[in-house]
């Protein structure tokens, strides 16, 4: 395509001397800034080199989004979303390429990596999907000949920031309600995971997408994202991210009283009742422990069992943490887990597991740093004994440690569950179809899990409570965060 300067696509992100472009305007712009080098956390590889924008790079992108918004917007809806399926189209043609440079760059498994791309271009396709049934309203005036209309209409320029753990997911999910609404966007991606979004602008580029309608900028949270978040044109920013950022971010929208969308941290307690089926319950604590090395905002960060059931939960549990192989994902195929993210990461999850230790909680398994010789590795590591004062079951871990806490019954879980800063995801396993309805009545979560494993769903809605964020996304009301009503007053 003549937007993608053909001495600019690298051999899908094998050379690790390549320096990755901002896509602004429908161009990939010179880097005129620094750069930021992109390592694989397994190996410590160097992956190539992304733009470290500042101020100027970052209003260029801004502007470039500001002047296609208007024409966007005037553009039928369905015909955005045709824009919309071609670009999940690139995105399945290059799944395997897309999922690879995951593994790389953030130490996802590969299936899990595949997942991410598969899920990212059904994501887009099922908010395309939504063109045709965007609805307004019409209501009943209390003056004679008059029609009171309620218009649905796009925010305007949408900044998107997003966290590292599902980086090309996130993409999709703030791109694409943004653009089926009539909004234009300008992504920053994490500085940890950038190249997957580069590429996502090749593909993008690839297509017919008026110019600006999708702006990527590289660079550091600190300048440009701290740039991106107090451009005065920006409408609304939509962040996930830790709940630091995402109160700094508040605090520095308030001068331009930009709209804010907040996918914050999370503290996922999940409850085990006496009468659960411990088999299915372990497996899925386990699968939501280990997904991603635990680096998941919705995965079980903490465990309430019911006393009859503690040993039992505990031993199913030990069996599968113990015999969970990881390593480096990029070279070997057969493993469960990879590294976490960085350095800070891994000093993060020590940390919290001394901590424990100190405070007097048992380590059943695990329990430190591994030493593979290179990489970011923790061992799959189960604490028991764990108290509601305890920084391990209060603090979000981000990794693979599962701490877990003995409990008389469901109230007293439930309480415990509800007694957190973070109010995002909770689950619970019982056979109990009354104790079920009562925690999805009493427990103050964005979404409950009922006998299964913590992952959402498209068509519904993804929000965190309390700090663990503000609005929320996906299905038909995380789409509608993206528009405002304009009320008409027609009288004849
Ligand atoms: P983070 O807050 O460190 O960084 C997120 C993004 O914010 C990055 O792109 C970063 O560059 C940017 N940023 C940092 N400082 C900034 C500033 N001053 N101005 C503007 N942007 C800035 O978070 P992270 O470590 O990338 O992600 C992990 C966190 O994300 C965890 O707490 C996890 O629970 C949360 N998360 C939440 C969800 C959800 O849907 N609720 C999903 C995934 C991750």
């Amino acid at each position: 395509s003549a937007k993608a300067a053909p001495d600019y696509l690298p051999q899908y992100y094998a050379d690790s001397s390549h320096d990755y472009r901002n896509f602004v305007g429908g161009r990939f712009i010179e880097n005129t800034s620094g750069k930021i080098a992109v390592t694989n956390p397994a190996t410590g590889a160097l992956l190539g080199h992304i733009p470290d924008s500042d101020a100027a790079a970052v209003a260029d992108a801004v502007s470039a989004a500001r002047k296609a918004q208007s024409d966007w917007e005037k553009t039928p809806a369905i015909q955005r979303a045709k824009h919309l399926r071609a670009i999940a189209a690139k995105l399945r043609e290059r799944r395997t390429d897309l999922a690879d440079l995951i593994v790389r760059e953030q130490g996802k498994i590969r299936s899990l990596a595949q997942i991410e791309v598969d899920f990212a271009a059904d994501y887009i396709d099922y908010m395309a999907e939504w063109a045709r049934r965007i609805e307004g309203e019409v209501l009943t005036s209390d003056r004679p000949g008059e029609t009171v209309l309620l218009l649905r209409k796009p925010i305007g320029v949408v900044a998107g920031i997003l966290a590292w753990n599902f980086p090309f997911f996130l993409i999709a999910r703030k791109l694409a309600p943004a653009l089926v609404t009539g909004n234009t966007i300008v992504i920053k991606p994490s500085e940890e995971t950038p190249l997957n979004a580069f590429a996502f602008a090749e593909l993008v580029a690839e297509t017919d997408l008026p110019p600006g309608v999708f702006n990527l900028v590289g660079g550091r949270g600190a300048t440009c994202g701290e740039a991106l978040i107090s451009h005065p044109d920006v409408d609304l920013i939509t962040f996930t991210g830790s709940v630091k950022t995402g109160s700094h971010i508040m605090q520095v929208a308030s001068r331009n009283l930009t709209r804010v969308n907040l996918e914050l941290g999370g503290k996922a307690p999940t409850i085990v009742l006496a009468d659960a089926d411990l088999d299915l319950a372990a497996k899925a604590i386990y699968d939501s422990r280990i997904i991603n090395t635990g680096q998941v905002c919705n995965c079980t960060e903490r465990v309430y069992v019911e006393h009859p059931a503690h040993d039992a939960l505990v031993a199913r549990l030990k069996a599968l943490f113990e015999a969970t192989r990881y390593g480096d994902p990029s070279t070997e195929s057969d493993v469960a887990m990879g590294p976490l993210i960085n350095q800070a990461g891994l000093d993060k999850v020590n940390a919290a597991v001394e901590q424990a230790k100190k405070d007097g909680a048992t380590i059943v398994c695990g329990g430190k740093i591994a030493d593979l010789g290179q990489g970011f590795h923790f061992e799959p590591t189960i604490i028991t004994g764990g108290r509601a004062e305890m920084n391990i079951m209060r603090q979000e871990i981000f990794g693979p440690v599962l701490p877990i806490q003995s409990v008389n019954d469901v109230d007293e879980a439930i309480a415990l569950a509800n007694d957190s800063n973070y109010g995002l995801t909770s689950a619970i396993f019982t056979r109990d179809i009354n104790a079920a309805l009562k925690a999805s009545r009493e427990l103050k979560f964005g979404e409950t899990y009922i006998n299964r494993e913590s992952f959402e769903a498209m068509q519904g809605f993804h929000a965190g409570r309390r700090q663990s964020g503000i609005g929320g996304a996906d299905g038909k009301h995380g789409l509608y965060e993206f528009m405002e009503t304009h009320v008409v007053y027609m009288q004849g």
